[in-house]
């Protein structure tokens, strides 16, 4: 869907959309979308910008961040956008003086596809770094297995010289026993 700006001088536009999984480019591989993106919103223009303000919501996979098992994500966002014309772009006092709690941004030529503007309020709404749950135990960093299904019998503290011999030959016995 794109938001025209000639359209929007007109009347504002209320939207209720759904974009199944593969229908948006998050520009990422970080995460798959799993079910329908459901949104409803207003795109209307307010002194020659592009307001868009919703809701968004959706679930993602994502891979644990210590074992890299799949983690799904719900995602649920509320938005408050404006877009500028990139010829009017304000001087940098005018951006500070926006309420906090609007963004803005710039469009080019007569307006913005909605999808570019969702796939962009996805990918602020995840987390950083997801985990599968608080006490994930992660992969053991020298033989790759998930701690959290087995164990291991790699010297996970780094080892006094002196004994890395006398380890090296408990794991030789564990190995040919
Ligand atoms: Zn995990
Ligand atoms: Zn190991």
């Amino acid at each position: 869907m794109f938001l025209d700006i000639k359209e929007l001088a007109v009347r504002k536009l209320r939207i209720r959309k759904s974009y199944p999984p593969g229908s948006l480019d998050f520009r990422t591989e970080e995460f798959q979308q799993l079910d329908p993106l459901e949104v409803h919103a207003t795109a209307e223009l307010v002194d020659g910008q592009i307001r868009v303000h919703g809701h968004l919501a959706t679930r993602l996979e994502l891979a644990c961040a210590r074992c890299l098992e799949p983690v799904i994500e719900e995602v649920a966002r509320d938005f408050d956008l404006y877009y500028a014309p990139l010829a009017t772009m304000p001087r940098e006092e005018e951006v500070a003086l926006k309420p906090a709690d609007t963004e803005l941004a710039f469009f080019d030529g007569d307006g913005l596809f909605l999808a570019d503007v969702l796939a962009e309020q996805v990918n602020l709404a995840i987390p950083m770094k997801v985990i599968c749950q608080s006490d994930c135990r992660g992969l053991c960093p020298h033989c790759g297995v998930n701690l959290n299904l087995e164990a291991c019998h790699c010297e996970t503290h780094p080892a006094d010289p002196r004994l890395t011999s006398l380890v090296r030959l408990k794991q030789d016995w564990f190995k040919k026993h």
